[in-house]
């Protein structure tokens, strides 16, 4: 008896970076975390939560929290769902407007969760490869029942600037959903599109940016008549009391949040500028992490291997587009300096 739907067999799954336990060994680099720890308000909230409180369930619906974004963005909270990281977003979004054997599709490289969310789905999954220098895209296939773009783009960190982006929600004929999971880190972002496209939704998560990985809270942000629909959708309690609160806190600080970004923009340009003097190859970011790539084509598992033996994690994806370089994350000035040595030796192999 075989037990397994053909396509979960099938499919590879996703593959999350390495999460060591010994924290110290490593200069982590390999999952695009935020290097500074949340704002002190997190820890303070943390302090002051009633374990008592945690024989109730949280607020199904977020109503605090999705009011602290609505002030934020200016948009109303009928506009905004919250879920347990921007994964439980982009899985509701796949659920809510995609009917099993329609098409989700997407441009490749790209972050590969929606292929794997497709496929649990039963979803037609067209990917459109793009290659080097990233300007001009095709057009998305006219039968796209959602469009996926990761912009800034994970794992390449190049951006798709807004008048292409209008243009993409214009040519598609069901949702784009763009994926803004680094869009604090970069120079533009897709938010006025939602005064414009009732096609739109942007994907937002704090997981970077704030430092807050491991609350897992992401949300979307769109026209309230879809936004509506995917409530119905998601899982009753997605988002924990814990997490709810602690979100608060940090949207509230925000001075600590834009010091924090500017101060990993700063090491992203620097750095970008010192690995490309050894002679490395890197795609202007607009992210948090860069993709270096050494200047001998085909390298990117023996890059990724000798960082490795160096105590420093990084991403090798092992695909056509991407077997060139590695995936790294912006760290701490201190971090990257280290890496910067390492990468000086290395260079010397090709
Ligand atoms: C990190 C990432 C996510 C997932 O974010 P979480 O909120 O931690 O689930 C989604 N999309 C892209 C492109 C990402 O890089």
């Amino acid at each position: 008896m075989n037990y397994f739907r053909p396509c979960i067999s099938a499919m590879k799954g996703y593959v999350p970076g390495i999460q060591p336990r010994e924290a110290g060994k490593y200069i982590k680099l390999n999952s695009n975390e935020n290097p500074y720890p949340p704002s002190p308000l997190v820890e303070e909230t943390l302090r002051q939560f009633s374990y008592q409180a945690l024989r109730f369930y949280p607020d199904p619906l977020c109503h605090q929290l999705r009011e602290k974004l609505g002030e934020l963005y200016g948009l109303a909270p009928e506009q905004i769902i919250c879920g347990n990281g921007s994964d439980d977003i982009l899985n509701i979004i796949v659920r809510t407007f995609i009917q099993p054997g329609e098409v989700m599709a997407f441009y490749e490289p790209t972050f590969p969760l929606y292929r794997v969310l497709g496929i649990i789905h039963g979803a037609e999954i067209i990917s459109i490869p793009v290659s080097a220098p990233y300007q001009d895209f095709p057009d998305p296939p006219p039968a796209a029942n959602v469009f996926f773009l990761a912009n800034p783009n994970s794992p390449l960190g190049y951006s798709v600037p807004l008048s292409q982006i209008s243009e993409l929600a214009q040519k598609v004929t069901g949702i784009l959903v763009v994926d803004e999971a680094y869009a604090e880190f970069a120079k533009e972002n897709a938010l006025s599109l939602l005064t414009h496209f009732q096609n739109v939704i942007i994907v937002r998560t704090v997981s970077k940016s704030y430092s807050l990985a491991g609350v897992r809270l992401g949300y979307a942000l769109g026209d309230a008549a879809l936004i509506k629909e995917m409530f119905k959708v998601k899982d009753p309690f997605n988002v924990n009391q814990l997490t709810q609160k602690i979100v608060i806190a940090a949207l509230t600080d925000q001075e600590y949040y834009r010091k924090n970004i500017a101060c990993i923009v700063t090491t992203r340009d620097w750095f970008t500028q010192e690995a490309r003097q050894l002679g490395y190859k890197i795609i202007p970011s607009q992210a948090n992490f860069i993709f270096p790539s050494p200047p001998r084509q085909g390298e990117g598992r023996s890059f990724y291997q000798s960082l490795y033996e160096r105590n420093i994690l990084t991403r090798f994806f092992d695909e056509e587009l991407l077997k060139d370089g590695v995936r790294m994350t912006i760290g701490t000035h201190e971090e990257m300096e280290l890496t910067l040595q390492a990468m000086r030796e290395i260079i010397k192999k090709y």
